[in-house]
């Protein structure tokens, strides 16, 4: 069947209305628990392929993500799904007023490469949950993960209700001239740019999460052994091919030395040893090229080896970097991670003001002025204080970006939100009506 006439199928099968039946929805949730566990050896291996990623990456960054997904909708559909009752203002007595959470209809969803599952399933999840159709088109670029995430999709489930689609540029320049009801786009801001452009067309709506270059600031009242662990495990999680992972490091020039000797302390500690199995590689060739370049070899304080063959990268610190380098240009998305000193913290937030929004911010202080500052100057899609990106895995904070790292969020209540319209419904008696609204008018129904 062509893509085309999958997406008419889709329409007409969500005008059957059976995918507003919460039974349904449940169904297939579980069905596709089922499947991802039945076939975690296979999601296992096409990443490990795709990547190097370990098994154990893949089962806590991608495949308990998507289980504890389809547990909170099995578990809270039926609150979610319920109409909420609301006031009705007086001019409307007597009557009753409630929002309903209604399905769009048949949804797009354009997956990145680096966490193939869960940035595919994830939004795929909410959006069934929600009670619409789906087309998943993943990345091409993790092509093994594309491959198995078509084959457990497209042989147990109706293509009329989930269809994942595999292709590239191409493919998906052809879906986006369709009309769909609402399009999910996860990758960078150039492509979610075309994205926008596309769905403007059709006046479809869009989340787009998209990514940048995500600070971390380090002062010198932070507990320095605690930011050093958890920095170090958040920017080389994934060989630093997280959006949220720390892009670069602003550190308080006071306790830049000590700091340094800690990050590096904590990087051997870890072990991301070239055959380490723990370590992933680089996805591609491209990405390797790209990334070296930005070594400058003048400015390693650590690591700065690769393997061109194993497309392996060292956890590499840079220093005395300046915001003119051109590892600044740009999110890096690799295991590369610029330091910049600085003197007043004051002056650093007005800086980080004027750039970009960041789809990630993260502070390191325990100075309560300091938190405040961070909290209300700066403008980021979400981040943390004292650690760096733990905050994506709370299910009641919602995700996204803001800015040029993205529009609108999801995760637990708020994607359910994003794949549905909120329809008011207010329902009136056909008794007690005051007669003030009608004609004939007059000066006595004024002064009432
Ligand atoms: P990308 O933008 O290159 O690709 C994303 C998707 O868009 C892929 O499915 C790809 O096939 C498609 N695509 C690429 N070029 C296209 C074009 N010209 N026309 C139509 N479709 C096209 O992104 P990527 O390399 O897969 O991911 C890296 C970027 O994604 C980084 O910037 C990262 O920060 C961001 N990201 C954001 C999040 C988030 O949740 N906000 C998560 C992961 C990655």
């Amino acid at each position: 069947m062509e893509i085309q006439e999958i997406v008419s199928k889709q329409k007409e099968f969500f005008n059957t209305q059976k995918t507003k039946n919460l039974k349904f929805r449940k169904m297939y949730l579980e069905k596709l628990r089922y499947l991802i566990l039945e076939n975690e050896n296979l999601l296992n291996e096409a990443i490990y392929k795709d990547f190097g990623k370990s098994k154990f990456d893949t089962f806590t960054t991608e495949i308990s993500f998507i289980l504890k997904d389809i547990n909170f909708y099995l578990k809270n559909l039926n609150a979610l799904a319920k109409p909420k009752k609301v006031r009705t203002n007086l001019s409307n007595q007597i009557g009753n007023s409630k929002i309903h959470s209604n399905p769009l209809g048949c949804i797009l969803v354009i997956g990145a490469w680096n966490y193939p599952y869960q940035l595919s399933l994830s939004p795929i999840i909410a959006a069934l949950a929600a009670g619409n159709c789906c087309i998943l088109k993943p990345s091409e670029i993790a092509e093994n993960t594309m491959k198995a995430m078509s084959k457990i999709i497209n042989e147990n489930f109706p293509p009329e209700y989930l269809y994942v689609y595999e292709g590239g540029i191409d493919e998906t320049t052809e879906l986006l001239k369709l009309k769909f009801d609402k399009i999910f786009f996860t990758g960078s801001t150039k492509v979610g740019k075309i994205i926008y452009k596309a769905a403007a067309e059709h006046l479809t709506p869009v989340t787009l999460e998209l990514g940048g270059k995500s600070p971390v600031i380090i002062t010198k009242d932070a507990n320095l052994e605690v930011a050093a662990k958890r920095i170090i495990w958040g920017k080389f999680l994934n060989a630093g091919q997280t959006c949220v992972a720390p892009d670069y490091l602003l550190v308080e020039e006071s306790i830049q030395e000590q700091f340094l000797e800690m990050l590096r302390n904590q990087i051997k500690e870890f072990k991301y040893e070239p055959d380490s199995e723990q370590y992933t590689r680089i996805i591609n060739q491209k990405n390797f090229q790209r990334l070296i370049k930005l070594i400058d070899k003048e400015k390693i304080y650590f690591g700065g080896n690769y393997n061109e063959e194993k497309l392996y990268i060292e956890p590499t610190i840079l220093t005395n970097i300046t915001w003119e380098d051109d590892v600044m240009q740009e999110e890096i998305f690799g295991p590369i991670l610029p330091v910049i000193s600085f003197k007043s913290f004051n002056q650093t937030v007005n800086y980080l003001i004027e750039l970009e929004k960041p789809l990630s911010a993260y502070l390191f202080t325990n100075n309560s002025e300091e938190k405040e500052s961070f909290k209300q100057k700066l403008s980021f899609g979400g981040g943390c204080i004292n650690d760096v990106v733990m905050h994506l895995g709370n299910d009641n904070l919602p995700f996204g970006g803001v800015g040029s790292s993205g529009m609108g969020n999801y995760h637990g209540k708020f994607g359910f939100e994003t794949f549905s319209h909120q329809k008011p419904v207010l329902e009136k008696a056909t008794w007690g009506e005051p007669n003030i609204k009608y004609p004939p008018y007059s000066e006595k129904k004024l002064s009432w």
